[in-house]
């Protein structure tokens, strides 16, 4: 063989031994590259069921022995379940989203501390960018849960340690920390229904009866046997009589936080507050005007409990003070009447002695005469006695006017004193009179409350004994009115107690006696009723209070009462007649409420 053949020969084998180590390179890459087209779309699946289905024909192509082929038919069909899957997880996204900005959105009706406002602001801010990253969707959820953790923590102290679904589920640095501390069980009393529409997590469960009706005119009514707990039901336009309009409820604490601050509120005006501590209620009616938060409750609670010590020990000063001034005015009024009882003994005194003294000179002047020998001794003695008795009188007579006018400056003293003391004990009359007013009439209704029903009671029944005749005693009750705070806030509810005790004392003689005996329960006195007349006026008050336009956002609110009537027979007491009354009304109640019973 030529140097040229063998040259070539060696060059062949070279390129053959290149090439078998190109093809081992290629087999050991296609392996690599099949086992992690394999591994990837198991990893791939379980999010759509599309892709997972193109995975497994890829698995086995990938796996076959001529993958190429395989490949190309495949690759569309993965190209459009690919596309399709990822148009679907936007759609996901997007929802994911809408939900939690929906949650954070209806976190911030509430009110919230000012750092928890801005974190929720900030989540809402954020959440779209974040939540595309499908990993970020645990620590987003976990971010709002820690939100929502601390803006109901803020409303209710049983609650407020236990962590919320969210929370339970992906924790937060927060709740650990709660829960790692053992409070987060602990203070959990037990499971407790949150107020209606407090949050949208869980919504109120509707009343088992709830239906909307349709009154004749077409509007929607809403009577409360039929009342929906959700008020989120009740939008509508608004509409009727603006006096009967039940104001809007608000989620959470803050649907009753008004209610409270102005119970406070009137409650700090009905407070007589010595001068030193007006300062201190000046501060604390601004705190309740600038509304409540929760936490803010109970510091002013505290406050205002002070606040009740100090009038109660500043009227016990005061009622002492001034009973101490008229223990101080009394000593001295007696003091003068002792010396007006000196001066008088004093005068007495003085008249004896000016007698004695006039009997003595007249029995001196009788001798002189007797004794006389001539006309001018007689005249020279006559008239120097007479001197000395004119010198007497007149000396008698300076005394006395003086005595006498002391006695009238005194006495004027003592009328002075006596006005004044009739004055003071007058202003203190009618401050217990107000007291007592006060103390007898329900703030919410204005009309008298329990204690003055009692008083009423007692003399109604005694004036029956005395004289006879008919007396009649009733007892209402708002029906479901629980329902009425439930689904429409306390204000609603404090609004509806005014107006129907406007609407029933209106109607009443001014004989008849109405007066609220606690809660929704009204209570009433009808003397010179018989029974029939007094079933028929709280008829016509049954009436009346149905036929009351309350509504709600638009929605008609039908309110209705039960009674129950009771006359006094014989010799009755009233508690047995009250009884008797309150038996009927329960009767009233099983019947289906909205109804009048006869004891
Ligand atoms: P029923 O028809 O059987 O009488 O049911 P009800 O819901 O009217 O009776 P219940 O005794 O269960 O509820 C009375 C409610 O009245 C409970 C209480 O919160 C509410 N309430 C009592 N006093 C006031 C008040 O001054 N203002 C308000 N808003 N609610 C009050
Ligand atoms: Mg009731
Ligand atoms: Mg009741």
């Amino acid at each position: 063989m030529s140097d040229e053949s063998q040259r070539w020969k060696d060059k062949y084998f070279a390129c053959l031994e290149h090439q078998e180590q190109l093809e081992r390179h290629w087999a050991e890459r296609l392996d690599l590259l099949r086992r992690g087209l394999v591994r990837s779309s198991l990893a791939a699946e379980g999010s759509d069921r599309a892709v997972d289905e193109c995975m497994r024909a890829l698995r086995e192509v990938v796996r076959g022995e001529q993958p190429e082929q395989g490949l190309a038919a495949l690759l569309p069909r993965l190209e459009k379940a690919v596309l399709d899957s990822e148009r679907r997880r936007q759609q996901h996204t997007q929802q994911n989203v809408a939900a939690l900005s929906a949650l954070a959105e209806q976190l911030l009706q509430l009110e919230l501390p000012r750092e928890v406002r801005k974190g929720l602001k900030q989540f809402l801010r954020r959440v779209e960018a974040r939540i595309t990253e499908h990993r970020e969707l645990p620590a987003v959820l976990a971010e709002l849960s820690g939100l929502q953790y601390q803006a109901l923590q803020r409303f209710e102290g049983s609650r407020e340690a236990r962590p919320g679904l969210l929370q339970r589920l992906f924790g937060s640095r927060e709740g650990a920390d709660l829960a790692t501390a053992g409070v987060a069980e602990a203070a959990a009393p037990g499971p407790s229904a949150p107020p209606a529409g407090e949050t949208a997590i869980v919504p109120p469960e509707a009343a088992p009866e709830a239906t909307a009706e349709r009154s004749p005119a077409g509007a929607a009514t809403i009577t409360l046997d039929s009342l929906p707990l959700d008020p989120g039901l009740l939008l509508g336009e608004s509409a009727g009589d603006p006096a009967y309009a039940l104001p809007a409820a608000e989620p959470g604490y803050s649907a009753i936080a008004p209610h409270v601050a102005a119970s406070l509120r009137r409650l700090l005006d009905e407070l007589d507050l010595p001068a030193f501590h007006r300062p201190q209620a000046e501060a604390l009616r601004q705190r309740l005007e600038g509304g409540l938060n929760w936490y803010e409750l109970v510091p002013a609670l505290d406050d205002l409990a002070v606040l009740v010590l100090a009038v109660a020990d500043g009227g016990q000063r005061e009622f002492a003070g001034y009973l101490q001034q008229l223990n101080e005015r009394l000593a001295d009024f007696l003091g003068s009447l002792n010396s007006a009882q000196e001066g008088y003994a004093d005068s007495q005194e003085n008249v004896r002695q000016l007698d004695q003294e006039i009997r003595a000179q007249v029995g001196e002047l009788q001798q002189s005469v007797q004794e006389a020998a001539d006309l001018d001794g007689l005249k020279r003695s006559l008239e120097s006695r007479l001197e000395k008795l004119l010198g007497r009188m007149a000396e008698y007579r300076q005394q006395r006017d003086r005595h006498d006018q002391a006695l009238q400056q005194r006495l004027n003293g003592l009328v002075e004193r006596v006005a004044c003391m009739e004055q003071e004990a007058a202003v203190f009359r009618e401050r217990l009179e107000q007291q007592r007013q006060k103390s007898l009439v329900d703030p919410l209704t204005g009309l008298p409350n329990r204690a003055a029903w009692n008083e009423r009671l007692e003399l109604e029944v005694a004036r029956r004994r005395r004289y006879g005749g008919e007396l009649l005693l009733a007892v209402l009750d708002v029906d479901h009115f629980k329902r009425v705070n439930d689904s429409f806030g306390h204000q609603a509810g404090d609004k509806v107690l005014k107006l129907v005790a406007a609407e029933l004392a209106r109607r009443l003689r001014k004989t008849d006696f109405i007066a609220r005996y606690g809660g929704e329960e009204f209570v009433l006195l009808l003397p010179g009723t018989p029974p029939e007349g007094g079933r028929q006026l709280l008829e016509a008050l049954r009436q009346a209070v149905e036929a009351c336009p309350f509504h709600f956002k638009g929605e008609r609110v039908t309110i209705t009462l039960s009674g129950g009537l009771a006359a006094f027979v014989g010799e009755a007491t009233a508690e047995e007649v009250f009884e008797r009354a309150d038996q009927a009304l329960y009767r009233a109640k099983d019947g289906g409420r909205n109804r009048i019973e006869l004891a």
